[in-house]
């Protein structure tokens, strides 16, 4: 099986998270339109769990899209008061049925749960889990944190969730739903969104923003870091079950991840990637003709490079919009035609133009290349790349598959070395400090170690990589 039009060798999405209390809605169909919205954050699986108030809970998830994996028969079934759903692309765990979410577990209390984020203590919480005989179906983290809270001893699931939260360590912005009430709660760093919203006088939480938009519900304010949200029948409640600890949200969410619609902590995600864009420019003139983006990825940056330069921009790329994966295998011939069935250039634009080519980040350096070379191709007489994001030279432990160090083209090679290997005829990377100015944000409350190899969280280097259990436990199917 091969996936033919991954192409993009960028970071890889993590996951989206939805939850909904909202007695006399239909729940479910709100929450397949909110996973809809979020299908960018994880394309591997999708599922919905509901309950009426009192009654159990039920759950459907499958591998797939989320329009693949939901119809309307599937939506009729799903009946309830409140729903949980959730997109998944795999962080830890591999991509198999029984890693896809939410979670349900029924030890001392019936759960459903869905988790966006890595635990960096995996390992060890799931072997003393394991010592007391707790049974576990998948081989993801988020199925620790489900067992930690249904097999949790305390009265209530917020209590359960404060006495739990201090012991996990790494990203987790998750959503649970018990039999009478949905909970959110975000790591104690903030590293991964989750936003919470009002429909009518009911709430809702989302990993975006953009999934309240899509069902006329409202943006209200990020869940806090630490914080515990309470959706129930009284409305909204709130605790912190840790407070005062250094915040480290992923800057990368604002360079890439997030939908350009979505806003977080009080950005506008394209408006700040406009302004990065901005900056590029005034980080890296270069005498050009045109400023094109890599679609789509590249597209609000390049307005702002053309803003900033007064340099006309149009599209140099025509991006099939359908793509999804494939796993037909092409063949010899086609295979080197891969990205061709994703981006394709227009001679007509670019050719004997000297073109400013904006992007928002490079892993390993394949797609770009290949771009580049598109462009060539196409007859581009300069190619001077700028990207809004500094090199990544540096894994990600908290919930975003990067390659490994030694894949990344920017270890150990310095950008005019990259430049060469790219085979473009010069690069800017926006710096640290540009990205910084961009978001209106400060380098104390964020991560970028992906960047900087400054992790903000202790013990992170070395922790589970993605296949931890599978390579260092048994598979252990209950
Ligand atoms: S290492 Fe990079 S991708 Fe990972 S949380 Fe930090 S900034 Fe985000």
């Amino acid at each position: 099986m091969i996936d033919l039009l991954d192409h993009r060798d960028g970071p890889r999405d993590e996951c989206g998270v939805f939850g909904i209390f909202a007695p006399g809605h239909d729940v479910a169909r709100l929450a397949y339109f909110g996973l809809y919205a979020l299908q960018h954050r994880g394309q591997e699986s999708a599922g919905i769990a509901t309950a009426e108030r009192g009654g159990n809970i039920m759950a459907l998830r499958e591998l797939g899209l989320v329009s693949q994996v939901f119809d309307e028969q599937k939506l009729r079934t799903l009946l309830g008061d409140m729903a949980l759903g959730h997109v998944r692309y795999s962080t830890t765990g591999s991509s198999g049925w029984e890693n896809s979410q939410p979670v349900w577990r029924s030890d001392h209390r019936e759960l459903a749960l869905a988790h966006n984020g890595n635990l960096t203590n995996a390992v060890e919480l799931h072997a003393e889990l394991r010592e007391r005989d707790v049974a576990f179906r998948s081989t993801s983290d988020s199925e620790i944190i489900a067992a930690l809270l249904s097999t949790h001893p305390a009265a209530t699931i917020e209590d359960a969730i404060v006495d739990v939260v201090p012991r996990l360590q790494g990203a987790f912005s998750t959503v649970v739903m018990t039999r009478d009430k949905v909970v959110a709660f975000r790591d104690p760093a903030g590293l991964r969104p989750l936003a919470l919203g009002i429909l009518d006088d009911r709430y809702v939480v989302a990993s975006e923003s953009c999934a309240f938009d899509i069902m006329g519900a409202r943006f209200l304010r990020d869940v806090q870091p630490g914080e515990v949200v309470t959706l129930d029948e009284h409305g909204i409640g709130s605790r912190m079950a840790v407070e005062g600890s250094r915040q480290a949200f992923c800057v990368f969410e604002y360079i890439y991840f997030a939908r350009p619609d979505s806003r977080m902590n009080g950005q506008v995600l394209q408006v700040a990637r406009g302004r990065m864009g901005e900056i590029l420019w005034r980080e890296s003139p270069v005498d050009a003709d045109l400023v094109i983006a890599v679609p789509d990825s590249g597209n609000a940056a390049a307005r702002g490079v053309a803003r900033a330069s007064g340099l006309p921009q149009d599209d140099g790329f025509v991006k099939n919009r359908y793509v999804a994966r494939t796993f037909i295998q092409p063949g010899q011939a086609l295979r080197k035609h891969g990205l061709r069935m994703k981006f394709n250039p227009l001679p007509e634009i670019v050719a004997g133009q000297r073109l400013v080519v904006v992007d928002d980040s490079i892993v390993r350096g394949n797609t770009t290349r290949q771009i580049v070379q598109m462009l060539r191709d196409a007859g581009a007489a300069e190619i001077h790349l700028r990207i809004t994001a500094p090199p990544i030279k540096h894994p990600c432990y908290y919930g975003i598959d990067m390659s490994t160090r030694e894949e990344m083209i920017a270890h150990d090679r310095t950008v005019e070395e990259i430049a060469a290997e790219l085979g473009c005829d010069s690069l800017h990377y926006l710096s640290l400090d540009g990205v910084y100015e961009a978001v209106r944000g400060e380098r104390a409350t964020h991560c970028d170690a992906c960047f900087s190899g400054s992790y903000p969280l202790a013990g992170s280097e070395g922790a589970n990589g993605k296949f931890a259990f599978e390579d260092a436990l048994p598979l252990v199917r209950a």
